[in-house]
């Protein structure tokens, strides 16, 4: 590594978060053309990794933009003129999307909650009843507020709507918690790489189902760089339609086999213990979570400050000890503040980073 790279602070902030030195070196290797047959071989190992991880047989589209590219992905290649799509909301991300549905013409209605409680399923189903939509997008787990909705009942309902496509933002709980595409019949599920996947930022990742391609083809102005009928037929060929960030998916592919190795219901189990140490901890500490009971995040905790401290002192104070934290976010900003604990953040250090915080306080 070179004598310039700066002294390393581990981030426990919800993106970028905390990548392993390993993930970092795999993008070091030598380029290849994206058009070569080292690059198919490249593309087309990763995809039944990808498939396992998203417990899908759909195909996994990369997508060389952050997350945000498939919201606009989603959003454009799904809902037909005229016709409308339904956005659940509780928080910044889930509003944002919202936005982005509109910013690119389309009708979009939003179910909204207060901040830090979840979209609770009985709304959802009465809003189907009331009104037809081409598709109902909403966010599993809302960054901004550590809240982790229930898909699982929102994907129940919409069983009884097979008209409407069911697309689900697991950006920051991918491979933390169980998201099982095919089962939920989930037809768009979107990762971007910085968060619980634990890569440097670049990159998204999006299960489409084939339902989707079929209403894409309804769809007048799919645009191109983010048109799913256009990737599909790179995919079908190992390839995307233009050029792919490569040394990310060398990470990529790597961070899959790591995931794999671990297995996927013990990753599961870890993020739970380091979310019970962080909540424990905010118990003790004097603290509040923000999110509702029986919603909380099993990869970012948001917490109250109810105690008043200087968030920006605490992270100072933390920076020396080499770690970082969190202010809230959006217009919860000052109100709260974030502790992720996704990727391959492990609970020792969640252990080490509560003890540190434990000992700024006692500053107080
Ligand atoms: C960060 C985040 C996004 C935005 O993703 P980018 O990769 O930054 O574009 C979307 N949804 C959720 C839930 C997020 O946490």
């Amino acid at each position: 590594m070179s004598p310039q790279k700066a002294e390393h602070v581990m981030l426990f902030i919800p993106g970028p978060v905390e990548v392993r030195e390993e993930i970092l070196e795999a993008q070091a290797e030598w380029m290849i053309g994206h058009r070569s047959g080292d690059f198919a071989a490249l593309y087309g190992r990763m995809q039944p990794k990808l498939q396992q991880t998203f417990y899908t047989k759909n195909p996994v589209y990369l997508y060389t933009s952050s997350g945000t590219g498939i919201w606009e992905s989603a959003s454009r290649c799904t809902v037909r003129d005229g016709a409308k799509i339904l956005h659940l909301t509780c928080g910044a991300f889930s509003e944002r999307w919202a936005e982005v549905s509109e910013l690119n013409g389309k009708q979009a209605d939003v179910l909204a909650v207060e901040w830090g409680k979840a979209n609770k399923p009985e709304q959802l189903a009465e809003a189907l009843q009331k009104e037809k939509y081409d598709a109902v997008a909403c966010v599993m787990n809302e960054t901004s507020t550590g809240v982790r909705n229930p898909v699982e009942a929102y994907a129940k309902i919409l069983e009884q709507y097979p008209e409407t496509l069911f697309l689900v933002d697991v950006v920051s709980i991918y491979a933390g918690a169980k998201v099982d595409v095919d089962a939920l019949g989930i037809d768009i599920c979107l990762t971007s790489t910085q968060k619980a996947f634990a890569l440097p930022p670049g990159m998204a990742f999006g299960a489409v189902s084939p339902a989707v391609l079929e209403r894409a083809k309804q769809v007048k102005n799919r645009g191109y760089y983010f048109d799913v009928v256009e990737i599909d037929k790179h995919h079908q060929k190992n390839n995307t339609p233009s050029t792919p960030p490569i040394s990310l998916m060398y990470a990529a592919d790597k961070q899959l086999d790591t995931m794999l190795a671990e297995g996927l219901e013990a990753r599961f189990a870890r993020h739970e213990k380091m979310a019970a140490i962080v909540q424990n901890w905010a118990k003790r500490a004097g603290f509040k979570m923000f999110s509702e009971e029986g919603y909380h995040s099993p990869t970012v905790a948001t917490i109250e400050n109810t105690r008043g401290i200087d968030i920006a002192a605490m992270n100072k104070f933390l920076k020396a000890r080499g770690m970082m934290i969190s202010n809230g976010y959006g217009k919860v900003k000052d109100k709260t503040f974030r502790i992720a604990h996704m990727g391959d953040t492990q609970p020792h250090h969640l252990e080490t980073l509560t003890a540190n915080m434990d000992d700024y306080l006692k500053t107080l």
